[in-house]
């Protein structure tokens, strides 16, 4: 199975893809945590990512098609693999889908974690104490949101056209919330 999940920063992606992944037996992609490894590894790729993502901004399209051409080449990601935090703007979802057709592959199902702007703030400065992310200060949160909104948000109409969207109640404990999102999944590809 083939799966993109989509939501604002802090709506519980990383915590609910990780979760769904394992349940599937199918590997889970974040390019954010590619990313903030190579930031840590201080490689040529996370010297550049490191001022856009410590801005809130994303990293130019190309650089991030590079980072995912490159990656769903392994034969790790041959019969399935679930995407958080690619893509995030239109080209980058229209490059996925000529990257996928080369293969002869599609999306299967695109569920989108719904959380209003309020909780999402408190939920990001609530992770920036925990875990003391340097992009989780509130300008950057603010700025995260902002980006999202403007430059993500468009790609649940481009999946809802394709029939692939579904949209998922982000609030609520985690386990209620990863009950619906198995609930969804289930339903679409039964
Ligand atoms: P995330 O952990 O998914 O919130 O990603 C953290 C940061 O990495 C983002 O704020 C961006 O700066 C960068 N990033 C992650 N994925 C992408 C993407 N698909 N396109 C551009 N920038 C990205």
């Amino acid at each position: 199975m083939r799966i993109v999940i989509l939501g604002p920063p802090g709506a519980g992606k990383g915590t609910q893809a990780k979760r769904l992944a394992a349940e599937l037996s199918i590997p889970h992609l974040s390019t954010g945590e590619l990313l903030r490894r190579a930031v840590a590894d201080q490689s040529e790729l996370g010297q550049k990512a490191k001022s856009f993502m410590e801005r809130g901004e994303l990293l130019p399209d190309r650089l991030i098609l590079d980072l995912i051409g490159e990656e769903l080449r392994k034969k790790t990601y041959a019969s399935g693999f679930l995407l958080d935090g690619f893509p995030r703007t239109a080209p980058q979802a229209e490059a996925l889908e000529s990257l996928l057709a080369e293969r002869d592959w599609k999306i299967d199902i695109v569920p989108l974690l719904q959380v209003e702007d309020q909780e999402l703030v408190r939920r990001l400065l609530g992770r920036a104490r925990i875990e003391g992310r340097s992009d989780d200060t509130e300008e950057v949160i603010r700025r995260r949101l902002a980006v999202y909104n403007t430059q993500t948000r468009p790609l649940v109409d481009y999946y809802r056209q394709k029939n692939v969207l579904t949209e998922v109640h982000g609030q609520g404990t985690p386990d209620l919330v990863y009950d619906r999102l198995r609930l969804a999944v289930k339903a679409t590809v039964a």
